[in-house]
């Protein structure tokens, strides 16, 4: 018997347990994350109103409930937790699936003002991450600069206009539910430093933002126009030509009156956060870019001002080193070769990624399924050459004995009844319990 230790319990970590039960038939697996809930992601990052891309959870549920398969919650692997060295003795293969949890920086002065955050948290916030913190983020708001120009940076757009009657159906945690309701922001610039044909948004949702309730989107054919994508689409790949349709279908016709305007806007390139009297953010200050004809683009010396009381930076995510694992600092993944983790350019035995932390954040859900057999192919090959080493018996009571509590199955399954009660008690549906306490708390009903 192969006993695996998957770490995290995101797609990649769901996937990768699922092709192992899969594939190999001799194979135990345990998907130990350090939330007591499941799903990363795809409980905290995925947007509560896209209910469909939620619903993989269910998908991701069946991995997890498996005979072969067994979820451990609130395990961190490294600083706190296990090291990953004491996993390795613990396992005869660990494959490490944990995502890319921070931000990238703009770098740029007046980054840190109180009323810039990075999309990461406003996401956390809304979501529920038991680690988010309820900064006040609309405090007041009229007008939230957005910046980039990719699926997340849409998200956080839609959610800053989305009112009470739209949000109430979902998950989201009533006291965000409440501040986005009473929430008083007007316009929400969107803005990337390169062209319309070069954005990274899909037409799903970009075109999604031309359908919101009292919600105008205006674009500035003129500013479009300097793109030559966007002037002649004809030679564009597929997917960027129809973004450039989607927003040349918006310049053509005069923009709604609404309560609400969600304003793409391209070719600036943020230089600066200002901020207002209180010491806080009030406005962003953008250099103009121009097309460089090689892709790329180059300031211009010309500069402007959008006003901004919150500003949302989303501008990509980035691995984070693990204790005990090699990192390639440059790309923020684990060097690894066909899923094998690569030390000083040598295969290391028995431990693998998948996933983010694998490839970078690119791709969406799905994209992590392929990167995962991929991985699981390279463990099973390794099979015979890793059974060869005598484990403990079941980790589980290990992992106690040494001062963890893990939240099993049953942990979990406690978390969703209270959330669903929850959700009851509120005359909504399921909502999620958004703090460590109120999560371990319900966890616990499942022994006693
Ligand atoms: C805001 C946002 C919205 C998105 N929306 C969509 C969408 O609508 N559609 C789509 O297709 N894709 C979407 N994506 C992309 C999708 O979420 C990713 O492709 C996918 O989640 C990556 O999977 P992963 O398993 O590598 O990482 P993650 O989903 O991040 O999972 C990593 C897991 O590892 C755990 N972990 C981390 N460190 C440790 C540790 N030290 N010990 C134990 N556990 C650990 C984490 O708690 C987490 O559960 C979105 C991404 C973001 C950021």
């Amino acid at each position: 018997m192969l006993r695996v230790a998957v770490v995290g319990s995101g797609p990649s970590g769901c996937y990768t347990a699922q092709s192992l039960v899969q594939l190999g038939r001799d194979v135990r697996v345990d998907v130990l994350d350090r939330l007591p809930c499941p799903y990363g992601l795809v409980r905290y990052g995925v947007a509560p109103d896209h209910e469909k891309i939620k619903s993989l959870q269910n998908t991701l549920r069946t991995v997890l409930e498996h005979e072969r398969v067994r979820f451990l919650g609130g395990v961190p692997v490294g600083p706190g937790g296990v090291p990953s060295a004491r996993l390795r003795e613990l396992y005869h293969a660990v494959v490490y699936c944990v995502g890319a949890a921070t931000d990238r920086r703009l770098g740029i002065p007046g980054e840190e003002l109180p009323g810039s955050w990075s999309a990461t948290e406003f996401v956390s916030w809304y979501s529920a991450h038991p680690d988010a913190v309820d900064d006040g983020f609309l405090r007041g708001a009229r007008s939230a600069v957005v910046i980039g120009v990719g699926n997340v940076a849409v998200d956080v757009a839609r959610m800053l206009v989305r009112g009470t009657a739209e949000l109430s159906g979902t998950d989201m945690p009533q006291a965000a539910l409440d501040a986005l309701a009473a929430g008083r922001v007007a316009d929400v610039h969107m803005v990337g430093r390169r062209g319309p044909s070069q954005a990274r948004f899909t037409t799903k949702e970009l075109r999604e933002l031309g359908a919101l309730p009292d919600t105008a989107v205006v674009v500035d054919p003129a500013e479009l126009a300097l793109d030559a994508g966007y002037r002649d689409p004809s030679g564009l790949p597929g997917a960027q030509r129809r973004n450039v349709e989607v927003l040349r279908d918006w310049a053509g016709r005069p923009a709604p009156d609404a309560a609400r305007r969600i304003r793409p806007r391209f070719f600036l390139r943020p230089v600066e956060l200002t901020a207002d009297g209180d010491g806080r953010v009030g406005a962003v200050r953008f250099e103009r870019t121009a097309p460089d004809g090689r892709g790329g683009v180059t300031g211009t010396g010309r500069y402007e001002e959008i006003e901004a009381q919150l500003v949302l930076r989303s501008v990509g995510y980035r691995g984070v080193p693990l204790e005990g694992l090699p990192f390639d600092a440059a790309s923020g993944t684990v060097p690894h070769r066909a899923g094998r983790v690569l030390r000083g350019g040598v295969v290391a035995p028995g431990e693998y990624v998948a996933g983010w932390i694998k490839r970078g954040p690119t791709g969406v859900i799905g994209t992590n399924r392929p990167c995962a057999k991929e991985t699981v192919t390279s463990l099973l090959a390794d099979a015979a050459a890793l059974t060869g080493r005598a484990l403990p018996a079941d980790p589980l009571p290990l992992l106690r004995a040494e001062g963890l509590e893990p939240v099993e199955w049953s942990g979990w399954r406690a978390i969703e009844r209270a959330e669903a009660d929850l959700g009851t008690s509120l005359g909504r549906h399921v909502v999620k319990l958004p703090d460590w306490e109120s999560l371990l708390a319900a966890a616990r009903t499942a022994t006693t």
